[in-house]
Parts: C-alpha cells; sequence; structure tokens
C-alpha cells in the first residue's frame, strides 16, 4: 500500500539536492534513482545530470510514483580562469532553470559536444596501450547521456584492466595520466550569468577540496569566490563529503557575509558508481525554500 506521508507518522523532510542518473555518470535510470532514494528515506532529491536535463521528465514521474519531491537541476560544467594560461575545473549546480532557455541549451549542447570529442580522443590514447574502441564506450551508455570518464572507467572494468571504476580514477584515467585529455567548458562566470538568465538558481559544487594548501592545483583557490559572488552565485554546496572540516567553516562564514544559500548532498552515482550514498548529507528546509523563492525557470512539479 502506498505510504501517506501526511498520515500519524511524521517524518522530519530529507533533502539531497545532488544526485547523477545514467543520463550522465550515474549508473540508476532516472526512475531506479528516484525508487533507490525512496527506499534510502529522501523525501526531496535533486537530479543534477552533468550538462544535461534529458533525465528531468523521468525522474518527475518517478517521483510522483514514489512519494519523492523532485527538483530538477544540472550540474554545470565550467571552468574559471585563475592565471595567465592556468584555469580550474568548477562545477555549478544549476536549479530550476527553464530547460527550454536557448542561451543554456546552446551552452549545454555545445559541452556535451566536446565531452564526446574529448572521450575520442581519450580512447585513440588509450588504444595504443588497451583493445578499447569508441563503440565499446558507447555500448556503456544509454544513447544521448553525457559521456564523461566514467563511460570510460566501466569500458575499462568490463574489459578487465581494471577491478573497480574508482581503480580507473586513480590511476590511467587520472587528470595526470598520459591518457587524460580536457575539455570545452563554459567560464564559470558567463554560466552563472546564463543560470540566472534562464531563471534557475546558481550553486558551487564540492568547493574547495585541497582547501586551505591547494595541494593538487585542480581546485579553485579560496580568493576566486568573490568573483563567483560578484557574479550572481546563489549559493555554496557545504556538506558533501568531499569539502575538508575547516573549509566548511571558511565557507559557512563567507555565506554568512554574502547571504548566500547553503546545501547538503550525496553527489550518489549510483551503488557502484561512487562510494557516495543517497542522503548521507542533506539541506535544511529552510535553504530549499530559499531556492524555490529565487527561482523562476521552471515549476516544481508536485
Ligand atoms: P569527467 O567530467 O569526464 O572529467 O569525469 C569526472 C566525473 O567522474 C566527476 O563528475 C566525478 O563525480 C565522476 N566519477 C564517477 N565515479 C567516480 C569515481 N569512482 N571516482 C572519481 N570520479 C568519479
Ligand atoms: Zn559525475
Ligand atoms: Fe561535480
Ligand atoms: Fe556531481
Amino acid at each position: 500500500m502506498a505510504e501517506n506521508f501526511s498520515s500519524w507518522h511524521y517524518s522530519a523532510p530529507v533533502i539531497d539536492l545532488h544526485a547523477h542518473s545514467n543520463m550522465s555518470d550515474g549508473l540508476d535510470s532516472p526512475t531506479e534513482l528516484v525508487q533507490n532514494a525512496a527506499l534510502a528515506g529522501v523525501t526531496t532529491l535533486a537530479i543534477t545530470d552533468h550538462d544535461t536535463t534529458l533525465g528531468w521528465d523521468e525522474a518527475i514521474i518517478a517521483g510522483r510514483q514514489n512519494q519523492v519531491r523532485v527538483i530538477p537541476g544540472i550540474e554545470v560544467s565550467t571552468r574559471q580562469l585563475i592565471g595567465e594560461n592556468r584555469s580550474i575545473s568548477v562545477h555549478i549546480l544549476a536549479y530550476l532553470p527553464d530547460p527550454k532557455n536557448s542561451a543554456l541549451v546552446e551552452e549545454l549542447d555545445k559541452t556535451r559536444r566536446s565531452r564526446i570529442d574529448r572521450a575520442k580522443k581519450m580512447v585513440a590514447l588509450l588504444a595504443e596501450d588497451y583493445p578499447i574502441t569508441w563503440e565499446m564506450v558507447l555500448a556503456q551508455i544509454p544513447e544521448g547521456s553525457t559521456v564523461g570518464r566514467p563511460a570510460l572507467a566501466d569500458t575499462l572494468v568490463s574489459m578487465g584492466v581494471v577491478p573497480t571504476r574508482s581503480d580507473a580514477f586513480t590511476s590511467i584515467l587520472h587528470s595526470h595520466s598520459r591518457y587524460y585529455v580536457s575539455d570545452y567548458s563554459v567560464d564559470t562566470t558567463d554560466a552563472i550569468a546564463l543560470i540566472r538568465g534562464a531563471g534557475g538558481v546558481s550553486v558551487i559544487a564540492h568547493p574547495l577540496i585541497d582547501f586551505p594548501a591547494g595541494a593538487s592545483m585542480t581546485d579553485l583557490p579560496a580568493e576566486f569566490f568573490k568573483i563567483l559572488i560578484g557574479a550572481g552565485l546563489n549559493g555554496i554546496e557545504i556538506e558533501h563529503r568531499s569539502v575538508p572540516k575547516q573549509a566548511k567553516q571558511w565557507l559557512k562564514n563567507l555565506a554568512v557575509k554574502h547571504n548566500l544559500i547553503t546545501t547538503g548532498s550525496s553527489d550518489y552515482h549510483g551503488i557502484d558508481g561512487k562510494d557516495n550514498r543517497l542522503g548521507e548529507n542533506r539541506t535544511e528546509p529552510a535553504m530549499l525554500q530559499r531556492i524555490l523563492d529565487q527561482a523562476s525557470g521552471f515549476e516544481v512539479p508536485l
């Protein structure tokens, strides 16, 4: 029998605002993602596939069927210039943008096309040492989904080259590996403006992973946050397993100072996709309300 959430057993909302389906690099279909969220006790889930809105419709329907409130979103791949010839990959979560906004659609299309070119280049490099083909990669993912290194990782696992997806990331698919190729991404500040122009709310995903030292040189340094805030950044994803404890305090202070939204999320990619588990980090209901109040691009489905 279907659960009735308005009945006698009231449970506190569990709000998880960052999760991937197989429309990008997660392993669950949008329906399975929402079903798994329900099983994990998540009451509100944002589907935030990389650079695509392809999973939204299916997730919304599954949300109705499983009593999960689905918040449609996108994790937008962006790049911030931090010096001459040096840029950093920055992921910006966009909540409730208009999925038909032409400027946003164009930019996402461009990013996805570039990801395909980049993945093909990586396959060509890998093919010098392993019997991998582009067709084998395509066989790993549904048509139209956003291609990333995880699809290459899954192919290498299926070939027996590495035991797991994570092992591929720490070895041959690492950004310092000789098979690594970087891809095109929109400037971070331009992305923030595009999201706002499409009526969406922008939240920087998993920031300051290297705080305070900048050890791996792959993360946006703290001093660049004021540029993003100046460009209209609406919020910061603080509760995420990759954000170090000291960084959280620094980010909380920044959020208070600039009246920014703060969120908590899992960044789930499927049980075997990554260790992140649905609902492991949560967003306060008041913060979700601020996102809903500031968004005007898409009506939240009931
Ligand atoms: P790419 O964007 O193509 O460079 O690939 C990086 C993406 O792979 C990020 O979004 C990660 O979240 C994702 N990813 C999925 N599974 C893993 C994993 N096991 N280890 C590291 N990254 C992963
Ligand atoms: Zn991902
Ligand atoms: Fe990310
Ligand atoms: Fe993510």
